[in-house]
């Protein structure tokens, strides 16, 4: 079975390994826990092959930070997942993931110098993080406290940057960019923290403040919104 054709859960996105038999799974792990939930209609799969006719990423520049790009999948796909580039001198980050790569979105990273490495904040971004690291030939960072919500084993441990260590553990992922690990959500959650950004993902929620206010003026906040998520 191709890569393209591995099975992946259309309710959250996360790609599997194929059964020995060449079925699909008979359950999702990420769709059975509360944090997510099967649909009543009941557990669907689908795959990269059948996604990519029916399915395009599109990006934005962000309006505040020439430096930064959200990516998402559209129409939309699964959890509504979106992802961050980043654009730093030391080389780019993605933080977060989507589920569709297509030869588009490759030429569009690489346009940009492509990925130094991807940090993930926890599960429900885990999608097909084997698929983006082989493609860009970098590192994936999540939490060792989420290492078994990994759908699909990688196919080299070489894939895997792991962060472990207490709730506050933090990591320079290139100069300027730290992940930290925060918990809450999963308990390994992370945040990603760059100057004075802080990409929360769905770790933490954002309400709005007075711009007036001096304590917050150059403050800006960064979700990947994700409705299923609590
Ligand atoms: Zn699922
Ligand atoms: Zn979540």
């Amino acid at each position: 079975m191709s890569q393209n054709d591995l099975p992946i859960c259309t309710a959250c996105g996360s790609q599997f390994h194929a059964a020995q038999n060449g079925d699909t799974p008979e359950c999702c792990k990420i769709c059975d826990d509360p944090r997510q939930f099967v649909p009543p209609s009941g557990q669907s799969w689908t795959s990269l092959s059948e996604m990519k006719p029916a399915h395009q990423n599109k990006w934005q520049q962000d309006s505040h930070d020439p430096r930064i790009w959200s990516i998402w999948t559209d129409p939309k796909f699964a959890i509504g997942q979106r992802a961050f580039l980043l654009k730093t001198p030391a080389g780019n980050i993605m933080w977060d993931l989507i589920t569709l790569l297509d030869a588009n979105t490759v030429e569009f990273i690489n346009s940009h110098g492509g990925l130094e490495a991807i940090v993930i904040s926890h599960p429900h971004y885990y999608t097909t993080y084997v698929e983006w690291a082989q493609t860009f030939k970098c590192p994936i960072y999540i939490s060792e406290d989420d290492r078994k919500w990994l759908c699909r084993l990688p196919p080299s441990k070489d894939i895997l940057k792991m962060i472990d260590g207490p709730v506050s553990t933090t990591k320079e992922i290139v100069p300027g960019i730290t992940a930290v690990k925060t918990g809450g959500h999963f308990p390994g959650s992370l945040v990603l923290h760059w100057e004075k950004k802080l990409f929360i993902a769905d770790t933490m929620v954002t309400v709005p403040v007075s711009q007036e206010n001096p304590a917050y003026r150059n403050a800006c906040f960064h979700t990947s919104l994700m409705i299923a998520c609590i």
